[in-house]
């Protein structure tokens, strides 16, 4: 199963503190975040900072979830709120990071290159370092399946984390696209990692007219022209990049679980909403799961993805 170095048992945090900056896709701001090393139990939180004032905090958690319409935002109010966090909840899920602080100077995420590969990077740089407190796993014990329309996802007891997720789009460009497969952080990092973000022109030019998505770009999402051509000079970066982004976000969105999860989701035509949902429907059902300590053996990692783990 995935999340390497979790696997060993034991917490994780980063090395040093690192920062990034880049565009806010929602306002066209700059903004900056700066990863720190935290405590063991104390979760992924993100504070909101204005120069040296922290003005709002939220655990990384599906209880502070407060709209999933066009990104994950945690918090209720636009004043206090940190919006487009399910990139970089990938990229810590998937590389198996228990406990960070995010300091975040503005009201969103930057949106980088529309994947997760620069957080990634950031994280790499500054090594993953494993803490003295054992971590604890949510095992699904059940199938716990959501329905909406045509769309439906599910979780189902399994040993690993798995994903299988299928996207069925109007457009001959994307049709029918399924990506499967467990997450580690070599398979997150090669096969998902840089699958950006996608969207057609004639809702790019929606968004703008309703002053919304003003940092969205051609350096950070893949736009389909209505001849369904994507107008990106470089093209793709996967064939099937659209599926892969959709895998990419439900991984960010289920890393709101606060845990890492024995099991597989399966989803077809989900998206951010009932990614959420369908996570809520899981921990509504304390009959669905069991929060252990200890992954089961055989999903040990291969020692490979342990060496760049430094001891506490
Ligand atoms: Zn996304």
């Amino acid at each position: 199963m995935g999340l390497g170095i979790g696997l060993l048992g034991f917490q994780t945090t980063i090395a040093h503190s690192v920062t990034l900056s880049g565009t806010g896709v929602h306002s066209g701001a700059e903004v900056a975040i700066t990863f720190h090393p935290a405590e063991a139990d104390s979760g992924i939180v993100f504070q909101r900072v204005v120069g040296e004032q922290t003005i709002s905090e939220f655990k990384a958690v599906s209880s502070q979830v407060g709209n999933t319409d066009l990104c994950t935002i945690l918090g209720f109010s636009p004043a206090t709120s940190i919006a487009t966090i399910e990139h970089v909840m990938a990229a810590i899920y998937a590389l198996g990071l228990d406990n960070l602080l995010i300091e975040v100077q503005g009201a969103e995420m930057p949106i980088m290159d529309g994947s997760s590969a620069p957080f990634i990077e950031a994280i790499e740089q500054t090594g993953i370092k494993a803490l003295s407190v054992k971590r604890r796993y949510i095992r699904i014990l059940k199938p716990v399946r959501i329905e909406s329309g045509a769309s439906w996802s599910e979780f189902t007891p399994y040993d690993g984390m798995r994903f299988e997720v299928e996207i069925d789009f109007d457009s001959p460009l994307i049709g029918r696209q399924a990506w499967k497969g467990d997450i580690t952080p070599s398979v997150f990092k090669t096969e998902l990692s840089r699958a950006r973000t996608f969207g057609f022109m004639r809702d790019v030019e929606r968004m703008w007219a309703a002053g919304r998505g003003l940092g969205s770009s051609l350096e950070n999402s893949v736009v389909i022209a209505d001849d369904n051509t994507v107008i990106n000079m470089e093209g793709l970066r996967y064939k099937d990049e659209f599926v892969r982004h959709k895998t990419l976000d439900a991984v960010g969105d289920l890393a709101l679980a606060g845990a890492p999860f024995i099991g597989c989701y399966r989803s077809y035509r989900g998206g951010h909403k009932m990614n959420a949902n369908a996570l809520k429907a899981l921990m509504s059902d304390p009959t669905a799961y069991e929060i252990v300590e200890n992954a089961p053996q055989r999903q040990r990692p291969a020692p490979r993805e342990v060496i760049a783990v430094s001891a506490p």
